[in-house]
């Protein structure tokens, strides 16, 4: 879930071809249910499946998996013409301590020292039970990934360097990103569908719960299989709401500027949760990525580009300024965590890079993922939307829609930083001033691929009511419970992913009880 590499991912992959790339995915493997064997499956409907699975992504397929290898009857209700979810799109980063690869290499960790990292990079934010829960449980999902035929970078694990960076190596992924893990669970639930424990309906969505005196007895479908299922357990494993506008301002409290996410992330999952009396917390840890470049102001809009520094490896020549033009942040200093927090405070959560004509000529190249010679990065400014070049700092401001003069004001003092090597804000990597003509601002977005508020659960995974008590019957797992939950209020590499597998297994291999 690195910002450079999972951008490289995002410009290379377009959303049309990601779900693309998933018809293929999903007929290689046949695990699309055709409407006629989808209709079987739903005239079946009548006794009630020990665990009903809604939404076939990171959590729910290893749930589903791990449960029908107990023996339970599954069914596994997917929106989409085939299982995946985000893993069709996502980089498929995963944190995971105390595994076998760690081992091979002398690497010496354990899941304390895990989550005591990811205490220490969200300051304590994260929940500290389902962290717990998380990073015990991830080296066993590594492990059980790599003994199933995954295959990682030969140089990982790493510590990540894209999010802050952890103290041990732990950061691991597959040479096709999330694609790499998602071979492996088709792989491991095909046996579970050959043999009937597991049904999969493609194509059709959950859209109502069935409860009986408050408890959670069945689901209502809509789409390629309209029925009514019952079920002992149902889980919501349906994704996050990072493609649902509305969702993510109403409860993470931010703008969404980007649309890079699964289509299918809705937020149906909380949606269901709530109607039976579940609520939504953890909106308000919203972290931001920082750097941002639209392709457009029709937001959400696709990515353009990344200009996300991190100066142990590019030390900034430039600087950032905000609304009023003002520098907001030392830019040196060796922590997304520090920028993301500066930037949330920001109006708009937007800045501007902003550089001369010297800088622009001397410093490495910084965005990711495309790879703009000079030529080509020239011609954008004033040719595409956010990319500005002026001869003076007031009409850079004008062209840009920041205070011009605040600008005029912020340089000079910079400049005199530069030269006197001591800065307000701190910085020390200072190896130009801003003077010569034309002077260019590119205007930066925050970002993000995931909500970071869902549905609220105990230590269990059962959906809990404001007042602590559990829905009976009802489970939730993956980003339906938010990413702040195992993240806090930062981004820890891997956390999403990791443990949205490690509670799918969790649930289906032991927490969830099928007894009739
Ligand atoms: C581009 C991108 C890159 C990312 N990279 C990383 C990374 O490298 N590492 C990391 O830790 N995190 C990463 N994340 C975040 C991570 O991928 C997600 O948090 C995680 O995959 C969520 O898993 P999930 O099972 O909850 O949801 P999903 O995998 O999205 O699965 C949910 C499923 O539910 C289905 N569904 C939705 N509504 C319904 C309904 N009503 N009825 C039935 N089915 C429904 C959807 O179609 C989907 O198949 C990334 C996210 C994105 C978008």
């Amino acid at each position: 879930m690195t910002g450079q590499d999972r951008g490289k991912k995002q410009s290379g992959v377009t959303k049309r071809a990601a779900l693309k790339s998933m018809g293929a995915a999903a007929a290689a493997t046949g695990l699309a249910l055709s409407p006629a064997r989808a209709a079987q499956s739903a005239a079946a409907g009548d006794k009630p499946y020990d665990l009903i699975v809604i939404g076939g992504g990171n959590a729910g397929m290893p749930a589903a998996i791990f449960a029908g290898k107990r023996g339970a009857r599954v069914l596994v209700i997917e929106a989409a013409g085939q299982l995946g979810g985000t893993l069709f799109l996502s980089s498929g980063q995963m944190s995971a301590a105390g595994t076998k690869l760690q081992k091979s290499k002398g690497i010496v960790d354990t899941p304390k020292l895990h989550y005591d990292d990811i205490m220490r990079i969200s300051h304590n934010t994260a929940d500290p039970e389902l962290t717990k829960l998380a990073t015990d449980g991830n080296g066993e999902t590594f492990d059980w990934l790599t003994d199933n035929g995954l295959v990682v970078h030969p140089e990982h694990p790493e510590l990540g360097t894209t999010h802050e960076p952890y103290s041990q190596k732990r950061y691991a992924w597959g040479l096709e990103g999330g694609i790499s893990i998602l071979k492996i669970l088709n792989a491991q639930i095909k046996p579970e569908i050959d043999a009937g424990r597991v049904k999969v309906l493609t194509g059709t969505k959950a859209v109502e719960l069935i409860t009986d005196k408050g408890a959670v007895v069945g689901v209502v479908t809509d789409g390629d299989t309209k029925g009514r299922f019952m079920g002992r357990n149902v889980l919501l494993t349906a994704g996050g709401f990072a493609s649902n506008a509305q969702m993510f301002q109403e409860i993470d409290h931010l703008k969404d500027y980007n649309d890079d996410s699964y289509p299918y992330s809705q937020g149906e999952g909380i949606k269901l949760g709530l109607s039976v009396g579940g609520y939504v917390r953890n909106g308000e840890k919203h972290a931001p990525l920082f750097g941002g470049i639209l392709s457009d102001d029709d937001y959400p809009s696709p990515m353009l580009q990344i200009f996300r520094p991190w100066p142990p490896s590019r030390p900034p020549f430039e600087i950032f300024v905000n609304t009023a033009g003002q520098r907001f942040l030392q830019e040196d200093v060796a922590s997304h965590d520090v920028y993301e927090e500066s930037l949330l405070k920001q109006p708009n959560t937007v800045c501007w890079v902003v550089f001369d004509d010297a800088i622009f000529n001397a410093a490495p190249p910084i965005m990711s993922p495309k790879k703009w010679n000079k030529q080509e990065y020239a011609e954008l400014f004033n040719a595409r939307k956010f990319f500005h070049k002026a001869d003076t700092l007031q009409e850079l401001g004008k062209l840009a829609g920041f205070d011009g003069n605040g600008l005029v004001k912020t340089v000079a003092e910079y400049n005199a930083a530069q030269k006197s090597g001591k800065d307000k804000l701190g910085r020390t990597h200072m190896p130009l001033p801003i003077a010569k003509a034309p002077y260019y601002a590119i205007k930066l977005h925050s970002w993000k691929f995931m909500g970071f508020g869902g549905l609220a659960v105990d230590g269990q995974l059962r959906v809990i009511k404001q007042d602590g008590k559990p829905i009976p019957n009802l489970y939730a797992a993956g980003e339906t419970l938010g990413s702040a939950v195992t993240m806090g209020k930062s981004h820890c590499g891997g956390m999403c992913v990791t443990p949205a597998l490690t509670f799918g297994r969790l649930l289906g291999s032991k927490m969830l009880t099928f007894s009739a």
